[in-house]
């Protein structure tokens, strides 16, 4: 797939490219004024969602299409861009037909390949940037499989909008970030726009700046905030929106680097690290020939694959070894329980063949 990477004309490609705006478009009050105090900060893309994904039935559901008039005369108003979340066939025609300039395919929806369908088969032949937010279970084909949807309709002015993965364990962050996610789908696809949106990972006020400096860093294009006149008012995500004031303040303070020239320093330890990986993928080569003697042994002598003891005693001695050494324990576990698959893999591979023979 081949983008294209200007979404909308008259946005320069100077990081951040920034979408800012309440999560929900609430009253036309709410929608003017936010949208007043943000394009006085700068910001040219105007975000509100019209019709609102919610767990339960009986919170606020969005307005609807009434709120596509108000924002339209945001628009016409402070001259910005305006971008709303679409789920189904109805919300893009509506959408389109009000004027909206931009569209974003939410989580939730991102999740369900039948809608997803839906709406690149009501958008073909239509010229409008799209934005898709990953799928709030961590799964990069699906998230893909939502890019090729639309972009097989005819859609080039693609995105792709970060905001974290659900999760049930107790963490800081309401989505979890899993950053090698994205950071691999911007490996596959280096010219796709990536947008960070802080506000839904870290669903907290307090985290906003520091995710938004970590997707700078990350080299993302732009970052999605959510901001409100009036945070602690607001009907939906209030613990995590900010006032157009504070989100001047955390765009202000982010750090840019953008220096790509590769210094002699930097190459001479780039060659390290390709001599370390070097030595890493000969030393794993060498626990597999070890692992399939094992393997060996235990077919000779009746032995199942799977030792649960002697596994978990790995993982708890190295893990508190890894600490030692200043790695994170977790870390360590996640590469070992890569390195144990891959071992109960090879030797399952040894009892088959013997099977077969
Ligand atoms: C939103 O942007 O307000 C929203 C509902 O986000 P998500 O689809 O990421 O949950
Ligand atoms: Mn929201």
């Amino acid at each position: 797939m081949e983008f294209e990477s200007i979404l909308l004309p008259g946005i320069d490609d100077k990081r951040p490219l920034v979408i800012a705006g309440p999560c929900s478009a609430e009253t036309e009050e709410q929608v003017i004024d936010t949208a007043r105090q943000l394009a006085d900060t700068g910001v040219k893309i105007y975000r509100a969602g019209v019709w609102k994904p919610r767990t339960k039935p009986g919170g606020f559901e969005g307005i609807g299409s009434p709120a596509l008039a108000w924002m339209m005369e945001a628009k016409k108003e402070t001259g910005m861009y305006m971008s709303t979340e679409v789920a189904t066939e109805k919300h893009v025609y509506e959408s389109l037909k009000y004027g909206i300039d931009m569209l974003w395919i939410g989580a939730r929806t991102a999740a369900n390949p039948f809608a997803v369908q839906e709406i690149a088969d009501t958008l073909r032949g239509v010229d409008i940037p799209i934005l898709i937010k990953n799928p709030v279970n961590p799964d990069l084909e699906l998230w893909i499989g939502a890019l090729e949807r639309l972009y097989n309709a005819g859609i080039k002015k693609l995105g792709v909008i970060h905001r974290g993965f659900s999760t049930t364990d107790k963490t800081i962050y309401r989505n979890l970030p899993q950053w090698h996610i994205p950071i691999e789908l911007k490996r596959r696809f280096p010219t796709l726009p990536i947008i960070c949106d802080p506000s839904h990972i870290g669903g907290a006020r307090n985290l906003i700046a520091k995710l938004s400096q970590q997707a700078m860093d990350l080299n993302y294009s732009g970052l999605i905030i959510e901001s409100h006149c009036s945070p602690d008012e607001a009907w939906s995500d209030k613990a995590q929106q900010v006032t157009p004031a504070t989100l001047k303040e955390i765009l202000h303070n982010l750090v840019i680097r953008d220096t790509v020239q590769t210094t002699e320093d930097l190459s001479d330890l780039r060659e390290q690290i390709d001599d370390l990986d070097n030595e890493l993928l000969q030393l794993l080569a060498k626990r597999m020939r070890v692992s399939r003697e094992i393997g060996q042994y235990k077919l000779e002598h009746d032995m199942p694959i799977l030792q649960t003891h002697r596994y978990d005693q790995i993982l708890t001695d190295r893990a508190g070894q890894a600490e030692r050494m200043e790695m994170s324990g977790d870390f360590v576990k996640l590469v070992l329980e890569a390195i144990h698959s891959e071992s109960v893999r090879q030797q399952m591979v040894i009892m088959e063949r013997a099977k077969s023979i």
